[in-house]
């Protein structure tokens, strides 16, 4: 039996919080670093010494002998290089030393990490430098130190940089508008995120079983199981011993970093779970994401299984995503999405609503991609995940209030109250908990929205950062309007009625999976991007050009390079998986294939021979060898086209070719695999099916 964890008392232990800085730094220095993480700015190089010595004291008294400048790379994983704190004396001895300009900066030798081309034109070096507003924590012998990582002369070569300075850039805009409605005190306003996880837990020595799982995170093969999601008896059911122990382990680990894991639960699917934190800073829940991920993978063997975040590990059964939960908030901790009671409040409230909507409606191109993958491609557009179209849904009560602000019309509800922007104030709306719709891709509910096309396998700061700059695009527009005006409330009110007219066509609250939705978005000219590959070149147009470097958040060379390493990651991964299929095709698939259809052929031989005529052993006989013949020649057809693919020099038509000739092969090619998979004999079958995949953690 494991000791018995106390959680208040183990909560954070692996943090370096406020309560440990508090605890351990001078009072002066402790005022200094805390002012530099409330405001966001950079830290004072004349404390930073002091920081350093504090944490190196407190990591080792925690057991570590290195320290690592830890960075999200454009891999979309983190990445870490471990130095130990030791220092020579010169007399055969060492002491344990960490400056500040360690904490601070580093420099990993970082020339293999994606750049799209970006360091090449400069020079090879990367640098990381600390971000102090999300905390340093120990793990495993080393005090982490969450950074930026960018280049030489400047450029992000990371997913956290244009994270932090989106963070900032709506956090600007937000206050302008804070101010417009007599709010003076507010110093910063925060962009909040609580990401909900979804994954899969299979067994250990099944997954080793399978070269597809080993390689590529998903199934490239397999036919349906006789039982799927069906009975939906999986869904929030009980948690088997096997999964309750992992997720009791998970959840220590997670609360030891301060990551106040809340939520467990059985998903749709059977195999899967979901795992969901308290909101918190959209920089600190993007760390906090990737170290639950990272933590999901490791414990997950520690328990003999294996932990699939790919969107889609399993055709035919739910893939997986994240909802990604966004607001803004003030430093005082006001949410600017809860719609208030008072008047002001509420039009304070439907200010930024609007502001929302017209970003949504601008930028949904910005939103797609944000969130384009090769394994979200499985999900976004296919009749299970959100549609590939980005629409609005923001339920009944509220969409009325929007409607009848547009048409001059004065709001009334069961509550009761009248309406009018500044003036009287709404009725309260119910925070729809009940009636959800789970089809639309971008939700309110009822304090924040919930972005539900982001992948399982996400870095989420790349949608956090596309959210807070088209928000922060609208304020700016909307303050530009504003300040200055004689009479606020009728500026105010003309203002919203225009925007909402302008970008209502993005609002939808009917059913997303329908193909009348298809229609409706074409006519209402709303775009749909059905893979990856169609919305990446979309991040350099003028229009996204102008946005992000209006507002310093991606220089026009960084999103051509982003462009380029997106582009590029998906032909990779691509490759890998077409590989991997027309070798399992070819060399473990075909023989299992050919084996059965031997054997049959044997026994129909035997029949024959004592005068029985071999009916079903014929007929059978001839499907396998149709199949086979057929599986064989896809497999050469891929191999080709994996070729020509490769020869491609210019990424977005190599990326193209990846799409269009290999992976609609691939899919071919496992249509003939899993039919044979439903005739050839289970003893024959050279992998553990869907049944067995799914069934027995
Ligand atoms: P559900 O969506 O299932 O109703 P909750 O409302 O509790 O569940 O929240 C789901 C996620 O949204 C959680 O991670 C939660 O912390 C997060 N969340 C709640 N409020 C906010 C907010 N103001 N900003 C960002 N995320 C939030
Ligand atoms: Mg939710």
């Amino acid at each position: 039996m494991a000791e018995k964890f106390n959680v208040v008392e183990e909560f954070g232990i692996d943090v370096f919080n406020e309560e440990t800085m508090k605890q351990r730094l001078p009072k002066n220095v402790f005022k200094a670093l805390k002012k530099t993480i409330a405001e966001g700015k950079e830290l004072d190089s004349s404390i930073s010494d002091v920081v350093a010595s504090a944490m190196k004291d407190w990591a080792i008294e925690k057991g570590a002998t290195h320290y690592t400048h830890w960075f999200q790379p454009m891999t979309g994983i983190t990445a870490e290089k471990h130095d130990s704190f030791i220092s020579p004396m010169g007399d055969g001895t060492v002491i344990m030393e960490f400056s500040g300009k360690e904490l601070i900066k580093g420099e990993p030798d970082a020339s293999s990490f994606p750049s799209g081309g970006l360091r090449a034109t400069f020079e090879a070096r990367g640098y990381t430098a600390w971000d102090p507003t999300s905390y340093a924590f120990v793990k495993e012998g080393s005090l982490y130190i969450p950074t930026a990582f960018y280049s030489y002369s400047g450029e992000a070569l990371d997913k956290k940089t244009p994270l932090l300075r989106s963070m900032d850039v709506v956090s600007a805009q937000a206050l302008r508008i804070l101010r417009l409605f007599g709010n003076e005190t507010t110093k910063r306003v925060v962009a909040t995120v609580g990401a909900e996880q979804e994954y899969f837990l299979v067994d250990r020595d099944t997954y080793n079983k399978r070269k597809d799982l080993i390689f590529t995170g998903r199934t490239l093969f397999g036919a349906p199981a006789p039982k799927g999601q069906e009975l939906e008896d999986h869904y929030f059911g009980s948690i088997k011993a096997r999964v309750a122990d992992y997720m009791r382990d998970l959840d220590e680990h997670l609360w030891k970093l301060g990551i106040s894991s809340k939520t467990k639960h059985n998903e749709v699917a059977p195999a899967q779970h979901e795992n969901a934190p308290i909101f918190a800073p959209a920089n600190l829940a993007t760390d906090q994401n990737q170290l639950t991920m990272e933590l999901m993978k490791k414990l997950a063997l520690e328990h003999n299984m294996v932990c699939l975040l790919h969107e889609k590990p399993f055709a035919g059964i739910n893939g997986s995503g994240k909802h990604d939960n966004w607001s803004l908030s003030t430093d005082d901790g006001q949410n600017l999405l809860d719609p208030g009671k008072s008047p002001m409040e509420n039009a304070q409230f439907l200010t930024f609503l609007a502001a929302i909507i017209k970003a949504v409606d601008e930028y949904a191109d910005l939103l797609r991609l944000s969130v384009a993958s090769p394994g979200n491609d499985h999900r976004l557009g296919a009749n299970e995940a959100p549609p590939a179209i980005i629409s609005i849904f923001l339920g009944e009560e509220l969409e009325a209030v929007v409607e009848a602000l547009v048409e001059g019309k004065n709001y009334t509800s069961a509550g009761g109250t009248m309406f009018n922007v500044g003036v009287s104030s709404l009725p309260d709306f119910p925070k729809d908990t009940t009636d959800r719709n789970r089809t639309s891709p971008f939700a309110f509910t009822g304090n924040k929205f919930e972005f539900r096309m982001v992948g399982s396998n996400l870095n989420i700061g790349g949608p956090n950062t596309i959210l807070n700059t088209i928000v922060a695009n609208s304020l700016k527009e909307f303050a530009d309007e504003l300040e200055g005006v004689s009479d606020f409330n009728t500026s105010l009110h003309d203002l919203l009625v225009k925007t909402i007219k302008e970008h209502k066509r993005v609002i939808f609250n009917g059913n997303g999976y329908g193909d009348e939705w298809k229609k409706e978005a074409e006519e209402r000219g709303l775009p749909n991007f059905n893979s990856t590959v169609d919305v990446l070149p979309c991040l350099t147009e003028p229009k996204n050009v102008e946005l992000f470097t209006k507002f310093g958040v991606y220089s026009e060379v960084e999103l051509h390079s982003r462009k380029e390493i997106l582009l590029e990651n998906y032909s990779k991964t691509i490759n890998i998986e077409a590989l991997t299929a027309a070798d399992m095709a070819k060399t473990e698939i075909l023989p299992a294939a050919m084996r059965f259809g031997k054997d049959i052929c044997d026994i129909a031989a035997s029949k024959k021979s004592v005068g029985i005529e071999p009916v079903v052993e014929m007929a059978t006989a001839t499907k396998v060898n149709d199949l086979t013949a057929a599986l064989s020649e896809k497999a050469t057809q891929l191999s080709d086209a994996i070729l020509k693919a490769q020869a491609i020099t210019e990424a977005e038509s190599m990326a193209r070719a990846y799409h269009d000739d290999v992976f609609a092969l691939m899919q071919s090619l496992r249509a003939v695999a899993d039919e044979l998979e439903t005739i050839v004999g289970e003893e024959y079958w050279p992998y553990p099916t869907y049944d067995e995949l799914l069934f027995n953690v």
